[in-house]
């Protein structure tokens, strides 16, 4: 069990609380390490800068990487770093794969689903109680402002709660068979499940993957991504001391190519859950295919939001235009394509125009519309396709700006608005990751479908129009795991099943759905004539 604890919200101090970290020497070499996923060996000899080091949490104990390796940790505001998290090897994956294994078929592998049940709910309100802790982590840890933060961290503590009261809900079937049978689909969890976990929102994606899993009763070994580790280390302790056993869920922090990998191919997993990069994604399902284990990939999109000529300008336009700058742009669903028809072309370019003119881009902790991009390399992609943008001489119909107080290290990108774009340019085709929105005329309901659906992706669409014959026809063609009608939820929505068609991934994450991929079933046939 561990020993650390946190503050509850509104206190000061947590067991390892942030400093404010100014490397001048160091600071350049660290942020090139992470930019370039170089594993950087730290505390280096002699280096007096001390961060606190976030340690793997492994069968219940906080332990350091096998190696003694750390990674920095930069907040995207200003590129300093201000902590540490240990680097994990293949061997700390199998330590903790190993406590999985134990407590699946020991101590949480004996509990009910009630109990189990009970357990997310305590864990749910914990995660309320240090609220406003695990926000200010986050937020400093990914660079979103705070709002956006606190709005995370209120979306972890529902997953909590959707799955802690769903997990005695969960039930088989029975099925007609020959009259001296009789025969059960049980629901039975997969056992030890992996879960890679992304950057951009860290605890909900914990909440949406690791809250189902551990309903449905698997044990969990975590990666997170090794630019946003923090908060999920915090709710992994607060895990612990509301009282879940130990092995049930292991954290081990580190690279992508060491830490993720090993867990991705582990003989030892079952089942694996994947948010991230389609290349990435591709890596995953490959070595997933070695153990012939099950994955969930829930990976990129180029949603398109269709505004047909008579949609409600006045409601579209906060939706549309937060649905591409919510957290910078990186979203895997946010709306990204705006597709309208060519009579309306004008008005609505205008009227978005203005709103993009007016957003800023600043430090998460001044909650301006945006924050800065996670890290040198994101900022450098959105920049390389605005430069793309620019080159081939696409329409620069508005930007936003960068506020003069934004510290001059962080990673900031202006968001910006592209017009006349073509529907085969580079920037409306792949995913840009960025506060990037482009804007495309259609000529009628055909070309609408056609474009919308024009791209490898398929995550999620949105279709606006008064016409609500009209709405249904588009919608119901569109080639998205989720489509909204005069509306917009950014994948949004606990309830509510989420994934995509194409390369945007397979598999359902969030609601009931969500909960059944955490699962597979055995027959059990009784003869009894
Ligand atoms: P991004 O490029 O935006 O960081 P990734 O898909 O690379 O997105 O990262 C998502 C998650 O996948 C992170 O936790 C990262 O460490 C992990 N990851 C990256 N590469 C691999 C890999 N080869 N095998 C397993 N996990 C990986």
């Amino acid at each position: 069990m561990s020993t650390a604890t946190l503050q509850k919200t509104n206190g000061k101090s947590s067991a390892a609380r942030p400093k404010q970290g100014k490397l001048p020497s160091a600071k350049a070499k660290i942020a090139k390490a992470k930019d370039e996923r170089i594993d950087a060996k730290s505390p280096s000899p002699g280096r007096t800068d001390s961060f606190p080091i976030e340690q793997n949490i492994i069968g219940g104990r906080m332990v350091a990487s096998a190696s003694g390796e750390t990674l920095p940790v930069i907040a995207p505001g200003d590129g300093n770093v201000f902590a540490e998290i240990a680097s994990g090897t293949a061997e700390d994956i199998s330590r903790a794969v190993t406590a999985a294994r134990r407590a699946f078929e020991g101590g949480w592998g004996r509990l009910t689903a009630i109990e189990r049940g009970r357990l997310l709910l305590k864990l749910s309100q914990a995660v309320l109680d240090y609220a406003s802790d695990l926000a200010a982590l986050e937020s400093r840890d990914t660079g979103k402002p705070i709002s956006q933060g606190k709005a995370d961290v209120t979306a972890l503590a529902r997953y909590l709660e959707y799955y802690g009261s769903a997990a005695d809900k969960l039930h088989g079937e029975t099925i007609p068979f020959l009259n001296t049978h009789l025969v059960s689909i049980l629901r039975v969890p997969h056992g030890v499940t992996g879960h890679i976990i992304p950057w951009n929102y860290p605890v909900q994606i914990f909440g949406r993957s690791v809250g189902a899993a551990l309903a449905a009763g698997n044990a969990c070994v975590v990666k997170p991504a090794e630019d946003a580790s923090l908060s999920i280390l915090k709710v992994a302790r607060l895990a612990l001391e509301v009282g879940f056993p130990e092995g049930a869920m292991n954290i081990v922090t580190g690279l992508g190519r060491t830490a993720g990998a090993s867990l991705a191919g582990h003989p030892g997993v079952d089942f694996i859950s994947f948010t991230g990069s389609p290349q990435t994604g591709t890596f995953i399902q490959s070595a997933a295919a070695q153990n012939h284990v099950g994955v969930t990939l829930e990976l990129g999109g180029k949603s398109a939001q269709v505004v047909f000529a008579d949609a409600d300008l006045e409601s579209l336009m906060p939706v549309v235009v937060n649905a591409i700058i919510q957290n910078g742009g990186q979203t895997c669903s946010a709306g990204s394509r705006l597709l309208i028809e060519r009579s309306a072309y004008e008005r609505v370019v205008e009227a978005v125009g203005k709103r993009f003119a007016a957003l800023r881009a600043g430090p998460p902790e001044r909650d301006l519309e945006l924050g800065p991009m996670i890290n040198a390399a994101q900022k450098r992609r959105v920049e390389t396709y605005l430069a793309a943008a620019s080159e081939d001489h696409l329409e620069t119909v508005a930007s936003g700006t960068i506020v003069k107080d934004a510290p001059k290290g962080g990673y900031y990108v202006p968001p910006t608005l592209i017009g006349q774009a073509p529907a085969t340019h580079k920037i409306v085709q792949e995913e840009v990751f960025g506060p990037v929105l482009t804007a495309t005329t259609f000529d009628d309901e055909a070309d609408a479908i056609r474009l919308a659906n024009g791209t490898p992706y398929g995550l999620v669409a949105g279709v606006w129009s008064r016409d609500a014959k009209r709405s249904l026809r588009v919608a119901r063609k569109m080639r998205a795991g989720q489509v909204f009608v005069n509306s917009y939820g950014a994948g949004g929505g606990i309830e509510l099943p989420f994934g995509g068609f194409g390369r945007s991934g397979h598999g359902r994450e969030k609601g009931f759905e969500g909960l059944r991929e955490f699962t597979t079933t055995q027959t059990l046939v009784m003869a009894h004539g």
